[in-house]
């Protein structure tokens, strides 16, 4: 037992070591990474709850390096933040995702048309050109705004005054959605939802895990209730992730959320299948 502590330690170090080494290999490749063209994004269909329909989906960035593989966002997100690559890698998602879109729309589907959701981090938020690329990006692909929702965390508004929700307002006036992304695990007081520009709320998946299973956590319906009950009172669409069971989708369609996105409907994936899940009924 002695030894394997001793072990322990050693292994433990030698994890650490290859973690820095992994961390500083993946950095130096970051920004040659987005000109190589390694990243590409993947979709995750979001479905109205009320008829299950796809209504459209979130792009979620994957970097296929030359020697780790494919790494999801976890991975490199943060080091992209902290290199400052954020900024441009955040403008290609937008690009890439925009113009994607657009191609759905082209591609012909009946009803209304697919809508693409994108993550900006805290650094683009605080990007002086956010409007003006945002706008330059929407023009370019030849998609409608109100076929774009921005998403971002509860966290990274919490404290912003007027001046620094500026741009999400001039976005938000503009049509463009914006959803406060992981809401719940912040520490934003309720009211100050009034004050953001924002148009829905993207539940995250703790608070549904409790729902996965029949029966229930009657604590989780609880708080589900009283969250949907509220956003509604504002006007806010209620958006529900990590939905994976068919009974946790029933109740949450019960309990009023809008919309749910998660493993039961469909892994993230390539474009091209979501345009095939809109044509056919996801939920069926
Ligand atoms: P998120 O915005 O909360 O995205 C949802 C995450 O939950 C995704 O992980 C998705 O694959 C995963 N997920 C979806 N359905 C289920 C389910 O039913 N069960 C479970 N267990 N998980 C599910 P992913 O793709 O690894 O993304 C992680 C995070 O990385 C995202 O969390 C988002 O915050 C960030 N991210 C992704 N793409 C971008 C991007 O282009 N820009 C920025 N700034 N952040 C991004
Ligand atoms: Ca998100
Ligand atoms: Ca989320
Ligand atoms: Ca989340």
């Amino acid at each position: 037992a002695k030894a394997a502590g001793g072990n322990r330690y050693e292994v433990a170090d030698a994890a650490s070591d290859a973690r820095v080494i992994a961390r500083h290999s993946l950095t130096n490749g970051l920004p040659a990474a987005l000109e190589k063209g390694e990243f590409f994004i993947e979709y995750q269909p979001l479905v109205r709850l009320e008829d299950g329909t796809v209504r459209g989906a979130e792009a979620l960035v994957r970097w296929l390096h030359p020697v780790h593989g494919v790494l999801g966002p976890d991975q490199f997100i943060t080091l992209a933040e902290n290199t400052g690559l954020i900024v441009p890698l955040g403008r290609w998602v937008l690009a890439e995702a925009a113009r994607q879109a657009r191609a759905w729309r082209d591609a012909g589907h009946d009803g209304e048309p697919l809508r693409v959701n994108v993550n900006l981090s805290p650094c683009q938020l605080r990007y002086p050109d956010l409007v003006s690329d945002t706008v330059a990006v929407l023009d370019e692909a030849g998609l409608d705004p109100a076929a774009l929702c921005l998403e971002v965390t509860e966290n990274d508004l919490i404290g912003a005054d007027e001046e620094a929700l500026r741009p999400l307002r001039q976005l938000a006036d503009l049509g463009v959605d914006i959803a406060l992304d992981d809401f719940g695990t912040g520490y934003s007081n309720l009211a100050y939802l009034r004050r953001l520009p924002v148009s829905t709320l993207k539940l995250d998946r703790s608070f549904t895990l409790g729902m996965q299973r029949a029966p229930a956590d009657p604590v989780d319906v609880k708080i589900v209730e009283g969250i949907v009950s509220l956003a509604h009172t504002l006007d806010l669409a209620v958006t529900v992730e990590g939905v994976e069971t068919g009974s946790q989708a029933e109740h949450l369609r019960m309990l009023g959320c809008d919309t749910a996105q998660g493993w039961y409907y469909a892994r993230p994936g390539p474009p091209d299948r979501l345009h095939e899940l809109a044509l056919t009924d996801v939920a069926s």
